[in-house]
């Protein structure tokens, strides 16, 4: 059974109040909230995982981490580990972000390794695919999300993706205020999931795949209608307790 997740990513934000204040607004939302049928996931900067721990402990709200390194231990001076990770709770991984696509240089190989090795520790991976303006401009979105899901199914193999999760990301649309149109997000998460189903259909019917690239609360319920949209990938709006509530409820 597809599971609707709503995975706020907050990216390099926060300060310890901020955070406390933050986590407070969503514990006391979540509770008068009549969705139960959703899982909120958040993912804070790492350095405040110890304390979202603390703050999140019988709340039912998930916790993820924004990225680890795929070696358990060893000599990567600044870099964490998903066995590490798994110490503060974190059962779930942003992995392939394009901002760590771009910024930090990450390959579809490097990305396909920290696939693999969250889910050695258990941690589930959400796996972000999406293609630029300049790609959609011309005529490339679908072989653009499906090239980056093949590198790493190549790795991995398609069994791993029974136990992930898949975040498609228009990468025009991340932080900028463009949201892909609930029909042009629905279009591409139909070609991922009957690109699946073509390797195993099992697998394809119950992955939950989220939308994410500047979701609101204006746009969300419109997006979580579309039938292969099953929660979202938050960043800019993760950071309003409201905002972030009500596309929660939207799911
Ligand atoms: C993201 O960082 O994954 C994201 C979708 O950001 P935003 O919601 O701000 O576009």
């Amino acid at each position: 059974m597809r599971t609707n997740l709503v995975v706020a990513n907050w990216k390099m934000h926060g300060h310890k109040k901020e955070v406390t204040q933050l986590l407070n607004a969503l514990k006391n939302g979540i509770n008068t909230s009549a969705t139960k049928d959703s899982k909120m996931v958040i993912c804070p900067p790492s350095l405040f995982l110890g304390q979202v721990q603390k703050e999140l402990a019988e709340t039912g709200i998930a916790i993820g981490t924004q990225n680890a390194h795929p070696q358990n231990e060893g000599a990567f001076t600044g870099e964490v580990g998903f066995a590490m990770l798994r110490e503060f709770s974190c059962s779930y991984a942003i992995i392939g972000h394009s901002e760590r696509r771009e910024i930090f240089a990450e390959t579809d190989k490097f990305i396909a390794e920290k696939f693999a090795a969250a889910q050695v520790q258990s941690v589930i991976p959400i796996l972000c695919i999406g293609e630029t303006q300049a790609q959609r401009e011309s005529g490339l979105t679908e072989s653009t999300v499906l090239g980056q899901l093949q590198a790493v199914i190549s790795e991995v193999g398609i069994e791993a993706f029974a136990n992930a999760v898949i975040a498609y990301e228009p990468i025009w649309a991340i932080g900028t205020g463009l949201t892909a149109s609930p029909e042009q997000a629905q279009e591409v998460h139909a070609a991922i999931r009957s690109f699946l189903a073509k390797l195993d259909q099992n697998i394809a019917e119950n992955i939950s795949i989220l939308y994410g690239g500047s979701v609101k609360a204006n746009n969300a319920e419109a997006l979580f209608y579309q039938s292969d949209i099953d929660g979202a990938l938050v960043g800019g709006a993760s950071l309003d307790a409201e905002e972030f509530l009500t596309i929660y409820a939207a799911a």
